[in-house]
């Protein structure tokens, strides 16, 4: 083994491939399979994504989270369409035009919320707005979940903006780069917060909770997936070798290792709440309901901490950082980013 590195609590995508992706990925380390998504594991995940959704729905492996957004969207909508999506979503704040680019044109509405998750009554201001030709025709809803803000809506919550798409007849996106920490949160299932509750498709992320790399585009409404290969292809996601992008997900997908990782994660960053409580931070930003915390930290404090080695981004000025917990986090690290905190405060 490698020797360990200090964790860090910039993001979940700085943890290492979990031991049962890693496992399935050598296993699939072998000449002779089939390329291009033709394989015995990408038959596989396809499978599992079936039995954990209980649903016949159809799954699409691309390379990463920005692709499964745009060309989820892109599907959706026409160049003269727009979608739905909170001010601070990662469609909107992270993704270069992304979603724009892959559908010609789509144009993204910013929708307000506290909590960083949608709200209805900006959502209809915004709706109201757009009424004719001279704008763009809102096509779809994106929302994330767990929200960028480490927050997770509800089934009530989504219930309301299933009700909300279905009145203006849009698609419900949903960005799931952390969906796993969200049935996680929730302890539902996870029909319970997608195709029960109106969502039509789904961007379920794996690389925040386990693997190297590799994003799930999930249809649960298969009209919607036609020809989705071709989009998926020409929007240069279709991996040859796709059986060793499809073969960490199997270990990921099998035994609920998925839940497993995501579960551990959340449970982490609640430790780290009430550690860092205890230590004397009194303030979040927001509340923490998954894997991340959102903390008000003066400054100089948090450049002590980065001096000590420490890595966590500023997300909001002039005061606000995320500390973003992952599979691989350990209590150890936790105590030791606590002890330093209080050293940094004294
Ligand atoms: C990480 C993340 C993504 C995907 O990002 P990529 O770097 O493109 O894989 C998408 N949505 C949210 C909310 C994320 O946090």
């Amino acid at each position: 083994m490698p020797t360990r590195l200090r964790h860090q609590f910039a993001s979940d995508n700085t943890a290492a491939i979990c031991p049962e992706a890693w496992a399935a990925l050598a296993e699939a380390n072998q000449d002779g399979a089939a390329s291009y998504g033709e394989d015995r594991w990408t038959a596989r995940v396809c499978d599992q994504v079936r039995e954990i959704f209980e649903t016949d729905c159809e799954t699409f492996l691309v390379f990463n989270g920005t692709a499964a957004n745009a060309l989820a969207l892109a599907h959706l909508c026409q160049p003269f369409h727009s979608v739905l999506c909170h001010e601070r979503a990662h469609i909107e704040t992270d993704e270069c035009g992304a979603p724009e680019f892959f559908s010609g044109g789509a144009k993204l509405l910013r929708v307000g919320g506290k909590n960083w998750k949608l709200d209805l009554e900006d959502a209809e201001t915004v709706m109201a707005q757009h009424r004719d030709v001279h704008s763009t025709k809102v096509r779809a809803l994106s929302l994330t979940q767990a929200t960028e803000g480490g927050t997770v809506y509800v089934p009530e919550e989504l219930d309301a903006i299933a009700d909300f798409a279905a009145k203006h007849s849009l698609a419900v996106h949903m960005d799931g780069a952390r969906f796993a920490n969200a049935v996680a949160s929730l302890g539902c299932t996870p029909k319970e917060i997608t195709w029960q509750r109106g969502m039509n498709v789904l961007s379920f992320g794996g690389t925040k909770n386990g693997v190297a790399a590799g994003e799930l585009v999930v249809f649960f409404d298969r009209a919607l997936a036609r020809e989705f290969d071709y989009r998926a292809k020409q929007g240069a996601q279709l991996a040859s070798k796709m059986r060793f992008l499809a073969a960490p997900w199997t270990g990921l997908l099998a035994n609920e290792v998925w839940l497993k990782n995501a579960r551990h994660a959340n449970e982490m960053a609640r430790l780290l709440e009430a550690r860092l409580r205890a230590a004397g931070l009194t303030q979040l930003a927001f509340p923490r309901e998954a894997s991340a915390l959102f903390v008000h930290l003066p400054n100089e404090i948090a450049d002590r901490m980065q001096a000590r080695g420490w890595r966590f981004l500023k997300f909001i000025e002039p005061d606000v950082y995320r500390l973003m917990c992952s599979w691989s986090v350990r209590k150890e690290d936790i105590e030791e980013f606590v002890a330093d905190f209080r050293q940094a405060r004294a």
